[in-house]
């Protein structure tokens, strides 16, 4: 299978603010439950304002651009982590033409900076207990469609788990049955990539 390597990012990422608007109520609650409650609106706001700037910034890479913002302006804890993937993936995808292989190294590299800062491990109930399967999906091989499913179920998976990190790991049992919010809204933007990748 041949896969466009000119798709446009920008395209990626607006479906994700679209994806994050739908989204909101469902990871609004989830936050409720683990959380302080405000991971809905971080990410939507946050992706809001990747929109606004992207109109402001027709010419420089989308990546780089939602990087920016959410290292700069997104609150929560998820914010900067999130502005450090999106770092990675803009350095990646300009290095190379394959949008799969920048994918990898991205997503990759992402995953590093992420567990670097918040010294989180997998099984610790967050953001990546997403991103590892969506980067083993990707070393794979697998196409945008499988690593969607992939980070979606592992997302899914931290419905089982007590957090060990971030605000959740204060709240006891109170979250068991309830996946963790940064996990689901990190499994949104691969589906909104596969969505826009491979429709
Ligand atoms: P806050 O807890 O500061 O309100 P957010 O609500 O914006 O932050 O984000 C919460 C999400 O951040 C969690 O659901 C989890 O996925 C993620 N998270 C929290 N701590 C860490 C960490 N140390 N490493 C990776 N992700 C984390
Ligand atoms: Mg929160
Ligand atoms: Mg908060």
């Amino acid at each position: 299978m041949t896969l466009d390597h000119r798709f446009d990012h920008r395209l990626v990422l607006t479906t994700y603010a679209q994806t994050a608007r739908t989204a909101h109520g469902t990871l609004t609650e989830l936050d409720q439950l683990s959380g302080d409650g405000d991971f809905g609106d971080n990410l939507r706001e946050g992706l809001d304002q990747v929109e606004t700037a992207l109109r402001e910034r027709p010419d420089e890479a989308a990546f780089a651009v939602a990087a920016n913002v959410f290292l700069d302006e997104v609150g929560g804890t998820s914010g900067p982590l999130i502005g450090l993937l999106f770092q990675e993936i803009a350095r990646a995808l300009s290095a190379t033409d394959d949008a799969r292989d920048g994918w990898r190294a991205g997503v990759t590299e992402g995953l590093a900076a992420i567990q670097r800062v918040g010294e989180a491990e997998p099984g610790d109930r967050t953001m990546v207990d997403a991103l590892v399967p969506a980067r083993d999906a990707l070393a794979a091989g697998e196409g945008f469609a499988a690593t969607a499913r992939a980070a979606l179920s592992g997302a899914r998976a931290t419905a089982a788990v007590r957090a060990r990190r971030g605000r959740a790991a204060y709240v006891g049992d109170r979250a068991l049955g309830a996946p963790d919010p940064g996990a689901m809204g990190v499994a949104l933007l691969f589906w909104s990539l596969a969505e826009v990748a491979e429709p």
